[in-house]
């Protein structure tokens, strides 16, 4: 007991330890003496415990206390270093901006803005505006607007137009996008009624038809009710339904849609803006008769998160003024980026420099192979070498297609596990994969600037 009486009235004073060196380099304040008393609490208690026989030196306590005091200061948010090749990774934040996008950023986020004002008459305006014109230019429709992620385009494009009413879709497109994204979860909650026609694998014009008749011939109580809102396209975006497979073309759709005077809508999920991969674009689908077109920012188009509708002015009109349109409307922040995104695409040459998502997807073998190399150089031959791999653009964009890449695969003392653990820890986590037990990084997504960190941490596997 004596000796525990002893140690506790050995524990510095907290001012004491506010002048220590090690801890009175940070900025004094009300934080920094509460870790002070924090980590002091710590050790009495581990005292009282009987976990701790010999009084820790100053320094020793003046270290703990800096070592909690930076850990309660850095971001919990913070950037990784993407070794997966996977362009568009939905857990690590899909598509890196461009410059032009993340000056903007700052621009806006800095100072005051034009975001809802018309600068020409002094009064009101709507945050549309900035970006309307650009994607009216772009994909041809007549009308645009966002919101706040292609979840929420579907959801209020669904309200505006068919609420209460039938929106019919082909079985074969009833997609989960991960997380809880279900279209006909959506449905419901948009107050539509989901009709399924067709087979998970074929769906044929009829099909959409007979649903159109069936539903206008099925009058009931209130006749409107009755009626078909629209018809729902929905790009199967995570998966691939191959073999002996029928769907109709989006003209088709489209005509059909005319006849019975009902709106197409399609979820495009991934919007291309110029062709990529032999990716339908935005474009294609206005083309196509297409009536409304959502789909998301922050995917193959290489912005930040949006929700992207773009159609006929009467509907488009529809959704402006609709109350949810309000709950799910963009920040100013991402409208900047946005606009200064869309703008890029203005020079459709340069947007493949400019956009890193671009710039990553149309990266050639032989390029890819020289970034490997020098990857190999940087962390020494004996314990890395180049492998052919292939990589997937992620996102729920281009499901099945396999576009070939270059890998350093990693070899160290310590197992494939382990050393995707080790890669992950530390300020900057390196986030590879394992393929038939081996460590890979794919140099895809790297940037050469990371090439040192990568090495450096490489290097702390020797000391384990
Ligand atoms: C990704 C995707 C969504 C969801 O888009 P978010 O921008 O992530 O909200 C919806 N539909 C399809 C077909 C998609 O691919």
């Amino acid at each position: 007991m004596s000796d525990k009486h002893s140690l506790l009235r050995q524990i510095p004073k907290v001012d004491e330890l506010l002048f220590h060196p090690e801890v009175s380099s940070y900025s004094p304040g009300a934080l920094l003496t509460a870790t002070v008393r924090q980590v002091l609490d710590n050790l009495r208690n581990d005292i009282e415990q009987g976990a701790i026989e010999t009084m820790p030196s100053c320094d020793s306590i003046a270290r703990e206390i800096s070592l909690q005091f930076s850990q309660n200061f850095e971001p919990n948010l913070r950037r990784v270093i993407n070794g997966t090749g996977i362009i568009l990774h939905t857990n690590i934040g899909r598509a890196p901006l461009a410059k032009e996008a993340l000056e903007a950023i700052t621009e806006t986020a800095r100072d005051y803005s034009n975001l809802e004002y018309d600068i020409s008459i002094g009064k009101r305006s709507s945050r549309h505006v900035h970006v309307e014109d650009l994607l009216t230019q772009l994909t041809g429709a007549e009308a645009a607007m966002v919101v706040n992620n292609n979840a929420a385009a579907v959801l209020l494009a669904l309200a505006a137009v068919a609420h209460h009413k039938d929106v019919i879709v082909s079985r074969g497109e009833l997609v989960e996008i991960g997380g809880s994204f279900r279209i006909p979860d959506v449905m419901s909650q948009s107050g539509c009624r989901l009709v399924e026609v067709g087979t998970t694998n074929k769906t044929h014009i009829a099909d959409y038809e007979k649903a159109l008749l069936n539903t206008k011939n099925h009058y009931s109580i209130d006749p409107v009710d009755n009626f078909t809102g629209a018809l729902l396209r929905v790009h199967t975006s995570n998966f691939i339904i191959s073999g002996f497979t029928t769907k109709p073309a989006l003209t088709e759709l489209a005509e059909i849609a005319r006849k019975y005077s009902v709106p197409l809508i399609e979820d495009l999920g991934s919007g291309c803006m110029i062709p990529i991969s032999g990716q339908p674009t935005v474009a294609d689908s206005i083309k196509a008769g297409v009536d409304i077109v959502t789909f998301s920012g922050d995917k193959l188009l290489g912005g930040p998160q949006a929700g992207i509708i773009v159609g006929k002015q009467e509907y488009i009109a529809k959704m402006k003024s609709h109350p949810l349109a309000r709950a799910l409307r963009m920040d100013k922040l991402c409208i900047a980026a946005l606009e200064a995104t869309l703008r890029l695409y203005l020079n459709p040459e340069t947007a493949v420099e400019k956009i890193p998502t671009l710039k990553m997807l149309s990266m050639e073998s032989a390029t890819l192979h020289k970034k490997a190399k020098k990857l190999v150089k940087v962390l020494g031959k004996d314990q890395a070498y180049v492998i052919e791999e292939a990589s997937q653009a992620g996102g729920g964009a281009m499901p099945g297609e396999n576009m070939a890449t270059a890998a350093v695969a990693i070899k160290t003392k310590i197992s494939a596990h382990a050393l995707e653990r080790h890669f992950r820890s530390g300020p900057v986590a390196i986030i590879g994969r394992i393929s038939r037990d081996i460590f890979l990084l794919d140099v895809r997504t790297l940037a050469e600037e990371d090439f040192p960190l990568i090495a450096a941490r490489l290097k702390e596997v020797d000391s384990i």
